[in-house]
């Protein structure tokens, strides 16, 4: 990260009016939520060696509740998890947030307008009656059933699952509507994210990630490293 680029970032950000920031699970590392995606490989024997994203799709989830949840909450719920700096930052200047993290940190930052493309662990519904329950009325040892006995589900986007049509729609408006696109802690491998970056139209797509991607490119501004320590700089500005 060098100063010049900080410098840039920060006149961009001070005038523009409509800004955007798109996430991914870059930003909830520094909050201390692994990447589940890094986590390939490495619970063989627990989980009869499927990989993380045969686990958590939705006929696994149908299939075999009880790993599903195991894995789920062993792996995916952080309670104590709480925004750091970048959450923070983003709340403060006003910025709309789009999402792929389902943690719930935007809005405990105090993000106003956040589309949460795959859901929020928070919320979980009876897929019977439909009963909503926040995540801290389910027993998280055993797979959560309503009192009427249908199943209680996250209301987490799974592998094999659509999006909800009406977060697309709003995210898709807020990002061509934007003019200053800011995309952060992601790697834009992951499905849908390098679509919705298409529907920007303005000349400030900033990309703030730990590693190169191959979005680059197409970047006005990249700028590589932590994002909790490029925010510090920028308030330092
Ligand atoms: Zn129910």
């Amino acid at each position: 990260m060098n100063n010049n680029d900080i410098n840039i970032l920060k006149e961009w950000i001070n005038t523009s009016k409509k800004i955007v920031v798109f996430t991914g699970a870059g930003i909830s590392v520094p909050s201390g939520i692994p990447d589940f995606r890094s986590a390939n490989g490495i619970y063989n024997s627990e989980y009869d060696g499927l990989s993380p994203e045969e686990i958590i799709s939705h006929s696994f989830f149908i299939k075999n509740p009880k790993m599903f949840y195991k894995f789920y909450f062993d792996k995916m719920i952080y309670l104590d998890a709480r925004p750091n700096l970048a959450h923070e930052y983003f709340a403060k200047i006003g910025a709309t947030i789009v999402t792929q993290n389902i943690d719930n940190l935007h809005t405990l930052a105090g993000s106003k307008t956040v589309y949460e493309l795959h859901g929020n662990v928070y919320r979980n519904y009876c897929m019977k009656c439909h009963k909503f329950y926040d995540l801290k009325d389910l027993n998280t040892k055993e797979v959560p059933y309503c009192k009427c006995g249908g199943m209680i589900k996250p209301d987490v986007v799974l592998y094999e699952e659509g999006l909800d049509n009406d977060t697309i729609m709003g995210a898709i408006k807020a990002i061509s509507e934007a003019d200053m696109l800011i995309i952060c802690g992601t790697s834009l491998r992951v499905y849908p994210a390098a679509g919705f970056i298409n529907y920007y139209r303005g000349n400030k797509l900033v990309l703030l990630n730990k590693e190169k991607t191959p979005f680059d490119s197409s970047c006005n501004l990249a700028i590589y490293g932590d994002i909790v320590e490029i925010v510090k700089e920028l308030m330092k500005k």
